[in-house]
């Protein structure tokens, strides 16, 4: 049964996914190589259970709970305790299978490890470790708590009951899955990523302003927000990354990422996390940078 659940990487979407397990019962461990990184991840679980009890969601007395079963650690010694490990650091396939390394001979030998990569395959990370059978992507979206779906994706070596207890807990935290098979970017962000590295390609191109390309999605499509703020809400680090993945995964040029998104990141405008990408966060509005 799982009940202590580590999470590596507390980043947006790590402190998201600590906060949807703690809600829901979990003792979480949330771990990162950067303390910053954890203080951060503390203060914006704390703000978003705030909103949750204004929104009368939740109440009170259930956060305050939620919060106190949030353990954070930089290190990962004490996740010899947990029964489920959920690795959400950065999107770098190098960095990933470091973590596997450190953490495997530390894990229980019946904890079920997961990833929540955006686009790297299942079946690789999961032949890095020592446990394939219990490997398993879980693909939470940003941002967590707000949003209902995950991804499940088996690699090629997932066994089923794995795949049977990870179905269980995502219903206990409240969410639903879908199955996704292990292709690049699965199905959210195969068909996300494109869209979003398009528009990038009509900033480029000169098609269209960051505001026109936004309003014009979000007015004549209704998409909730404009695909160069999603790229922006997302990380542009992160979409690029996807990008990658898809264009070399599949050898598909239609995939290749505009060298624009390229030169955003190579300036470190990586989006709202720094406070900089297509948009500028310093000011009351966010303005755009070109
Ligand atoms: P982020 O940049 O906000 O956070 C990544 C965190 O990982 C940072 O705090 C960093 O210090 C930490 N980290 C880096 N190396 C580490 C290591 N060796 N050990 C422990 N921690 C380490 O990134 P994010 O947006 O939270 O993305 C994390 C993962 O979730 C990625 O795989 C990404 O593809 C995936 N994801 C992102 C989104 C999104 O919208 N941003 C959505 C779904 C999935």
């Amino acid at each position: 049964m799982v009940q202590h659940v580590g999470i590596i990487g507390a980043g947006q979407m790590g402190n998201g996914i600590a906060h949807v397990f703690a809600v829901a019962g979990y003792d979480v461990l949330l771990s990162d190589v950067n303390t910053d990184a954890l203080h951060k991840a503390l203060a914006k679980i704390e703000t978003n259970l705030h909103r949750q009890i204004t929104r009368g969601f939740i109440s009170d007395d259930d956060a305050r709970a939620a919060l106190t079963r949030i353990k954070t650690t930089d290190r990962l010694a004490a996740f010899s305790a947990v029964d489920l490990a959920i690795e959400a650091a950065t999107e770098n396939e190098k960095v990933k299978i470091a973590i596997f390394q450190d953490l495997c001979p530390i894990l229980k030998a019946d904890a079920i490890l997961a990833t929540n990569t955006s686009s790297i395959s299942i079946t690789r990370l999961a032949s890095t470790t020592d446990r394939p059978e219990k490997f398993i992507g879980l693909h939470f979206m940003n941002p967590v708590p707000v949003m209902k779906l995950v991804e499940l994706i088996r690699g090629i070596a997932t066994s089923e009951e794995t795949y049977q207890i990870a179905e269980k807990f995502i219903r206990k935290i409240g969410k639903t899955s879908a199955n996704s098979e292990d292709f690049p970017a699965f199905i959210v962000n195969r068909l996300l990523l494109p869209m979003i590295n398009e528009a990038i390609y009509t900033l480029y191109e000169g098609v269209g302003s960051v505001e026109a390309i936004d309003k014009a999605m979000r007015l004549g499509a209704n998409h909730p927000m404009g695909p160069l703020q999603l790229a922006d809400f997302i990380g542009l680090d992160t979409c690029l990354s996807i990008m990658q993945v898809l264009y070399e995964g599949l050898a598909d040029s239609k995939y290749r990422p505009c060298p624009l998104l390229v030169k955003y990141v190579e300036a470190g405008w990586i989006g709202r996390k720094v406070g900089r990408g297509f948009y500028d966060y310093s000011g009351k509005e966010p303005t755009p940078t070109r």
